[in-house]
């Protein structure tokens, strides 16, 4: 198939561009550089634009004859959502609709959404199943909750197939090394404690140790990359193959506490990380951990670096060659 994929020189838009052009696929990917890097795009066309630009995108469909869309490209971070919940509306909501609207006026009938767990908000319910609630305690959970609705009327009005997945914490890297995470300022917190084993920061801070998990500290579901990266791949080939639009969880379906991944990246290191106690971050609920289940079942989706240490142990090894060389 011919793809776009919006955001694909991000961290996660650039494993899914290298697992679809592995997987045979024609891709064209946009992405406005404000956060994405060009040596991340590893294969296919290259387009630099925003989703701000309607003109571009109805040209891109329309010369590109694309036959579907993967829609990365967003503003992603928790704590600046609640800063700047503007920045999260105009980017996430408005300009997403340029690319609907592009959809719609050249007939491209598929569209994989990159969604969040940071929909649902504090859980009822652990592991988290998709019919959960969605109370979003963040403007960035939110921002992308909107896109689902919108998705959704999209495909009542105008027959849009879409799947959307609402990823858990995407963490480690490629194995085979050419592509990671490269945030400028980084935020997330694996590279954050890699950064701080290589002396590259001083110190980091453990958001709040006063939640109600087993050792104080926030727990999350980290997800291998390259495995959330194929379950685009999935779904993008079962909407060309009829089947439903619909949304699925990507996690593990295993927690870890914040207390627990600073300890696990000691071991893979092989030497102990020390953090520092801080504030709470707003918007971060207590616990997030994904069922899974649905996305097994009806795509087939599994695993391939389940374990904690090993995503670890591929972050380690990206983050040791430190990061993009502009050389290459
Ligand atoms: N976190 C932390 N210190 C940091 C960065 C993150 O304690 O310097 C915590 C954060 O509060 C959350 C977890 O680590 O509970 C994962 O945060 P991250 O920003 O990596 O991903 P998010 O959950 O926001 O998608």
């Amino acid at each position: 198939m011919k793809i776009l994929v919006t955001g694909g020189a991000g961290y996660i838009g650039s494993h899914v561009v290298k697992s679809l052009i592995e997987a045979g696929n024609s891709v064209v990917t946009l992405d406005n550089l404000s956060k994405g890097h060009r040596e991340a795009v590893l294969g296919g066309r290259f387009i630099e634009g925003d989703l701000e630009d309607s003109k571009l995108l109805n040209r891109i469909m329309a010369e590109e004859e694309i036959e579907g869309v993967i829609h990365l490209a967003a503003h992603s971070l928790v704590g600046e959502s609640m800063e700047d919940p503007g920045k999260y509306y105009y980017n996430n909501v408005a300009n997403g609709l340029n690319l609907l609207e592009a959809m719609v006026n050249h007939g491209v009938k598929y569209i994989v959404f990159s969604s969040t767990a940071a929909v649902y908000g504090e859980p009822e319910e652990i592991p988290i199943p998709e019919d959960h609630p969605t109370q979003p305690t963040n403007t960035y959970g939110e921002s992308k909750l909107f896109f689902e609705k919108i998705l959704d009327r999209y495909e009542q009005i105008y027959g849009l197939k879409y799947i959307s997945l609402r990823y858990f914490n995407a963490a480690g890297a490629d194995p085979e090394g050419r592509i990671g995470e490269a945030h400028n300022p980084e935020t997330h917190l694996i590279p954050i404690v890699l950064q701080k084993a290589l002396g590259q920061r001083e110190k980091f801070y453990i958001f709040g140790d006063d939640y109600p998990t087993r050792d104080g500290s926030c727990i999350r579901d980290y997800i291998h990359v390259s495995d959330l990266a194929r379950a685009h791949i999935l779904a993008i080939n079962g909407l060309a193959g009829g089947i439903d639009s619909s949304i699925f969880n990507l996690g593990n379906g295993e927690g870890y506490s914040v207390k627990e991944v600073i300890e696990t990246a000691g071991e893979v290191v092989g030497r102990e990380i020390v953090a520092e106690i801080g504030e709470r971050r707003p918007g971060d609920p207590a616990v997030l951990v994904a069922s899974s289940e649905k996305i097994r079942t009806e795509l087939g989706w599994e695993p391939r670096y389940p374990d904690l240490k090993t995503i670890i142990e591929t972050a380690w090894n990206w983050q040791k060659r430190g990061g993009f060389h502009e050389d290459e």
